[in-house]
């Protein structure tokens, strides 16, 4: 029997109130000031773009919050969900296994960095790297070195927001408040000659160095300087901790590489995967570790060596369909084989469109990860409250592009689908934005400044 309900009679009832109206009277959203901000209720995907209920186009400039990959609606990666759905929608993976998840946890261990040959699965970014911590904690518990229960991370690193992701997080504003419930952790500038510091001063302590290879996301595109990251793997080793590599934001080719870790030619000891995993399709993470990390919790139940983590959803059937489209998509479109081109082309038109603007204090890039930061003029920033990174994001809307800023950083992360037509009018039209902000806002501050 055919069912007779179908959800396009939910969404295409005409209610009383508008759309907006709806979500405003129900809904809370995240990272969102809900008493400042008018909806906008996007009803498609397609490819790159997405679709809004009035029928308006937007590309999809930062791929639906850093997720997607190959654009919306891959018939290949609509397939497999598909098809995956006929089977089964979900069965755990507590003391269950299931297909989708094991022949993805092979080819995730084929594509990783080696060395790396266990995959736990998880459903966000926070929770790879909670799950990363707490195995890295408990490592050190077996071993016997129970002293190393303390985290060294970046300062301003962002690693979700679930309590332990936050405790090794370092963004004030979203993480201050909630010091008293957080562990502490010890932090370091991105910086060589004071990572060999704290790990002089620390490293008989650490469980283990959590970082965001290359290039820090959400903390404003920061990049970190060469060799770095190989740095931090000889410290490591040198003294006995663990390596946690969050390549939430930067995994599945992002940074033109398959992992960031790739560049610098490290394996670390957890490699936590999340956005980009499904095609950004669908909640999954994993956690990738090495051999010698799983044998370390062998042992017989009665020992409590098992690793008591996991979540209802861990390793979704569906989920896992859509990350095996995902990267079936990658080897037929030889996706890493057209990146070069694209970040060519994003290169130039940058440096042509916005290196000599007199607003921009700095352009950080890494792949197909760009953060503009804005000023007043190259040395000083734009006072905060004037929400100027927010400002010129509304009015690229306006032109057709959807951008979600880092404070005065405006982010550019398109798919790796984008085009390089495409790339150039994400560039053109971001311009055209902030020229449009920019400029009366630089006004503004200089005329307040004058009537004080
Ligand atoms: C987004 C992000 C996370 C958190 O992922 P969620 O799926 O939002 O929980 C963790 N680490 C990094 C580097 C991220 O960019």
């Amino acid at each position: 029997m055919t069912p007779t309900w179908t959800l396009d009679s939910l969404y295409s009832a005409d209610g009383d109130q508008s759309w907006a109206a709806r979500d405003l009277r129900c809904l809370w959203h995240p990272f969102t000031q809900q008493a400042e901000w008018q909806p906008l209720v996007i009803v498609a995907g397609e490819g790159n773009y997405l679709l809004d209920e009035h029928g308006r186009r937007y590309l999809d400039g930062v791929s639906s919050l850093w997720a997607n990959l190959h654009g919306h609606r891959h018939p290949l990666i609509d397939a497999a969900v598909a098809e995956q759905l006929g089977q089964l929608g979900h069965s755990t993976l507590l003391g269950l296994s299931h297909k989708p998840a094991i022949v993805l946890g092979e080819q995730l261990v084929a594509l990783a960095p080696p060395g790396l040959s266990r995959v736990f699965y998880s459903d966000s970014g926070s929770t790879a790297v909670e799950v990363a911590l707490k195995m890295a904690f408990q490592f050190h518990q077996h071993g016997g070195d129970s002293r190393r229960q303390r985290f060294l991370a970046l300062r301003n690193a962002y690693h979700g927001d679930t309590l332990g992701s936050v405790s090794v997080g370092g963004i004030e504003l979203f993480h201050q408040l909630f010091s008293p419930l957080l562990f502490h952790t010890e932090r370091v500038e991105p910086e060589l000659a004071e990572l060999e510091t704290a790990f002089a001063t620390h490293g008989h302590e650490l469980a283990a160095f959590v970082v965001e290879p290359l290039i820090q996301g959400a903390a404003g595109m920061l990049l970190q300087p060469p060799g770095f990251l190989r740095r931090a793997r000889q410290l490591c080793d040198r003294f006995g901790v663990l390596l946690i590599a969050d390549e939430v934001a930067t995994g599945f080719g992002r940074t033109g590489t398959m992992f960031a870790c790739e560049q610098a030619q490290v394996t670390p000891d957890f490699l936590c995967v999340a956005k980009g995993l499904s095609g950004g399709y669908l909640p999954l993470a994993a956690t990738l570790t090495t051999e010698a990390v799983y044998e370390r919790f062998l042992g017989r139940r009665s020992e409590h060596k098992t690793f008591f983590h996991g979540h209802t959803f861990t390793g979704n059937p569906l989920g896992c369909a859509a990350a095996l489209g995902s990267l079936e998509v990658f080897r037929r479109e030889r996706v890493l084989d057209g990146l070069p081109a694209k970040l060519d082309a994003l290169a130039s038109v940058l440096d042509e469109q916005l290196s000599a603007h007199p607003n921009v204090r700095e352009i950080r890039r890494c792949g197909l990860m760009v953060g503009i930061e804005l000023g007043r003029d190259r040395e000083r920033p734009f006072p905060a409250e004037r929400a100027i990174g927010a400002k010129v994001c509304e009015a690229v809307r306006k032109l057709g592009v959807i951008l979600r800023p880092l404070g005065d950083v405006v982010v550019l992360m398109p798919p790796l689908s984008i085009t390089v037509p495409e790339l150039r009018f994400l560039v053109e039209a971001t311009r055209a934005a902030m020229d449009e902000v920019v400029g009366a806002e630089a006004r503004d501050v200089v005329q307040a400044e004058r009537s004080e």
